[in-house]
């Protein structure tokens, strides 16, 4: 038996590219009317945007940024976190998340996540707490809801702000309740690969309207508020810069991407629930660790689709693995290598990879699999085929 890795035949032809962003017509006449207004920059179709994510996450106010990045960073600024601040992150996420906390002057205090949902704990929390610590940062990894109904509370008790990370949970919900709802403040990504695509961009919602505001002014040099419309047809105002701010709000021709894709998150999600059902079924045979059940009363947003690699069963590494896809036209992403693994948290805050068994164990093992709205059910079937066919090859 030979694999495309030995010369033999693809399973397809063309690459199947991970994490293609599903872009129909509207988002693209809607980027041509704001090239044609002559409006590109911050204006009203970033606030239309804005109105309408606040809806769909029932949260009280929303600002639009160019990242989650900056959505992380600003919040934290907005939240009073800086020098000499502790904020507690997972181990098991990307490395804006950590990196917003250093930005913002404060140290990121790194824990292990559970095995099976990937996320961060309330234990796990319980036992990183400090006098220092200001706030923690739950990553609902995957589109997976973190156990929000007794993070909060635990953060209350030890009087911690909540700021999440829902860079891949923009549809989730956690018992009943809408991700972007529920804690302080909330941060979405719309970069290229996310839920939502607007090329970059970001939004926080909070129930803080001065953090709001907050971030707003800061997004936009520390000027006061309104800034954007000073060239707009009431004529021109005088600002005042209220602090040394940065430069992250979200243009217009982004927004025009989001307002078009926002209503059909739904749909978009019910097609990558239906593949998500076909892998399972596919893959339940395999030596894999499929991803958990989800938890009754919880909305997934299946961003992610993640095998875990039974490496005991296999005569390959899991980059030898993904290698082999790749060479079948199947490309797939690893989400992530724990920050405890990468060089520069490892050595600054002196991280060693036995005190994150679980973060480590997934960092070894982790491939995701191409998971959007745009797939056909031949490119389905095409991944499906390739990975029987690796695993086929590599078995032990
Ligand atoms: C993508 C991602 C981010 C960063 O989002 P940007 O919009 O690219 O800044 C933050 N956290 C997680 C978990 C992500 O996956």
């Amino acid at each position: 038996m030979t694999i495309a890795y030995d010369n033999a035949p693809p399973v397809r032809e063309h690459y199947l590219v991970f994490g293609s962003p599903m872009i129909e017509q509207a988002e693209i006449d809607e980027v041509v009317d704001s090239l044609r207004s002559g409006w590109i920059g911050t204006g009203p179709k970033v606030a239309r945007f804005e109105d309408m994510f606040r809806t769909y996450t029932r949260s009280d106010h929303a600002v639009a940024l160019h990242s989650c990045t900056a959505a992380l960073h600003l919040t934290m600024l907005a939240a009073g976190i800086g020098p000499g601040d502790e904020v507690i992150v997972p181990s098991m996420t990307f490395c804006a998340t950590a990196n917003a906390v250093i930005h913002a002057g404060a140290r990121p205090v790194f824990v292990d996540v559970d095995r099976e949902t990937m996320n961060m704990t309330p234990a796990s929390i319980e036992q990183a707490v400090t006098e220092r610590t200001k706030a923690v940062i739950p990553v609902h990894m995957a589109g997976r809801p973190c156990e929000m109904e007794r993070i909060v509370p635990l953060a209350r008790a030890h009087g911690l702000v909540v700021i999440e990370d829902a860079a891949h949970a923009i549809e989730a919900g956690c018992q009943g309740r809408k991700i972007g709802s529920i804690s302080d403040a909330t941060c979405f990504s719309f970069y290229v690969t996310k839920n939502l695509v607007t090329g970059e961009g970001g939004m926080v919602t909070t129930r803080h309207r001065d953090w709001a505001e907050k971030v707003q002014m800061l997004a936009l040099h520390g000027l006061s508020r309104g800034a954007w419309r000073r060239y707009s047809d009431e004529g021109f105002r005088h600002y005042q810069v209220l602090a040394p701010g940065y430069k992250a709000n979200m243009m217009d021709l982004q927004a025009a991407m989001g307002l078009h894709q926002l209503p059909r998150l739904e749909r978009y999600l019910q097609r990558r629930r239906q593949i998500w059902e076909r892998y399972n079924a596919a893959f339940a045979d395999l030596p894999v660790h499929l991803p958990a059940p989800v938890r009754a009363g919880d909305v997934h947003a299946r961003h992610l689709y993640t095998l875990l690699l039974d490496l005991d069963a296999l005569r390959c590494s899991r980059d030898q693995f993904m290698q082999a896809l790749h060479q079948e036209n199947i490309g797939t992403g690893i989400h992530f290598i724990g920050l405890h693994l990468h060089p520069y948290y490892r050595d600054t805050y002196g991280l060693d990879a036995s005190d994150f068994p679980h973060a480590t164990w997934i960092s070894e093992r982790t491939l995701s699999l191409p998971l959007s709205a745009r797939l056909a059910d031949r490119d389905v079937d095409d991944v499906i085929e390739a990975v029987h066919k690796v695993f086929r090859y590599y078995r032990r």
